[in-house]
């Protein structure tokens, strides 16, 4: 077993992780960590909620220095994870010098370029954002030493491939790379051939992931009636947080009047929604104020809430990929969780494909009679 004081960081980063109350390293951590201390090039490969972040955060905080200017950037899909990575690695930081930035779109672009010059070491930004300042002269890339594209595969579904290429021309060779992703499709594999120098893979297998934490179930259901059985559903369940995920925004603020004219603690979140609204619905379903989030895909992505019980598809997802991503909101830093399905008829042959593709093991229930909610 490998522990935290294996490796070789410095005190202050040691009791920065103990103060975390991260006691011993995951496996992606605990294979990532020391070589990317030693300074290769890196792609690290594990399922969501294996603690990835840190497996990065870690040796990059242990490697910047009090210099002001840019040392590390990381780049990620979506604003709430770029502010999810910044906390982290601003955690890991706490006993140490160094500044930390998220650059997201939706935020105003004046409040980060007063906050740039300021000095900062290291920038956690979304592509489109960060092409926005580099375009405008108010960031500059020349001084990093570290470049991390984490969630490369949700970079790659959202399209943010052509504006990773173009942000890494802004960049030395004299750098260290490492991508980290969830899974390896072609064009990641693409991707890091042409921007690491003879990276390392580290891949954490399924089997070496602690434990199936997440029970995966699902219920037939009819179009007709699909919000009173998932009602029903909730109602039978004791739901600390849940994730509920609709196909798409129409089908998101629909569910959230319905569910918030019944009483239920819910609010959606979704790309049409302003930046302070999106901030607004994250920190409610954090304090727990609200139980329920109904969201889109994309809205949800890398969203790391540590007490989401359940996940529930009230719509099913169109591809196996974004069912291990919706999945994977629950279930995290070693508690237990449940998926849900709702499946029409016609949807069967679609449950059939994500179960043999993610060679999953989801398990039918029926819906709750009246009689069964009520006692
Ligand atoms: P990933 O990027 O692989 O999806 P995250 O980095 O978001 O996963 O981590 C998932 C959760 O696990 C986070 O809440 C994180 O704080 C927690 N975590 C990470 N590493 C450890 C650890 N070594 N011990 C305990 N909790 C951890
Ligand atoms: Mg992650």
């Amino acid at each position: 077993m490998t522990i935290f004081s294996d490796f070789a960081l410095h005190k202050t980063v040691q009791q920065a992780i103990f103060d975390m109350g991260f006691e011993e390293p995951s496996p992606i951590q605990a294979a990532c960590i020391p070589k990317i201390l030693e300074g290769g090039d890196l792609i690290g490969q594990a399922q969501t909620g294996t603690g990835k972040t840190a497996a990065f955060g870690i040796p990059l905080i242990e490697k910047m220095t009090p210099a002001n200017k840019i040392q590390a950037i990381i780049l990620t899909p979506t604003r709430e994870l770029a502010i999810q990575v910044a906390g982290e690695l601003r955690r890991i930081a706490k006993y140490k010098k160094i500044r930390t930035l998220p650059i997201y779109g939706g935020q105003s672009i004046s409040h980060q370029i007063r906050a740039l010059k300021q000095g900062v070491q290291v920038v956690i930004g979304t592509p489109g954002r960060v092409l926005d300042h580099l375009r405008r002269k108010t960031l500059k890339l020349d001084s990093v030493s570290m470049l991390v594209l984490d969630e490369a595969d949700e970079m790659l579904d959202m399209g943010f491939i052509e504006d990773i290429e173009t942000i890494i021309t802004h960049m030395t060779d004299e750098r260290q790379t490492l991508l980290f992703s969830a899974t390896m499709p072609y064009e990641i594999k693409r991707l890091a051939t042409r921007y690491m120098k003879n990276p390392e893979t580290v891949a954490v297998s399924r089997e070496e992931v602690t434990a199936p934490l997440i029970e995966q179930v699902y219920y037939k259901v009819f179009d007709r009636n699909k919000v009173e059985s998932l009602c029903r559903i909730l109602d039978s369940e004791d739901v600390e947080l849940g994730i509920i995920f609709c196909r798409t925004k129409r089908g998101v603020d629909e569910l959230t009047e319905v569910l918030q004219a019944r009483g239920y603690l819910a609010d959606g979140l979704h790309g049409d929604l302003s930046q302070a609204q999106r901030d607004k619905v994250m920190h409610s379903f954090r304090e727990g104020t609200i139980e329920l989030l109904i969201a889109t895909d994309v809205a949800a992505r890398g969203i790391d809430v540590s007490n989401v019980s359940h996940v529930i598809n009230f719509d099913i997802p169109q591809d196996p990929e974004s069912y291990v991503h919706r999945i994977g909101r629950t279930g995290r830093a070693g508690r237990k969780g449940i998926a849900m399905t709702l499946v029409t008829p016609r949807e069967m042959r679609q449950l059939t494909i994500i179960q043999k593709q993610t060679k999953a093991d989801v398990i039918s229930r029926s819906v709750p009679t009246q009689e069964e909610v009520a006692e």
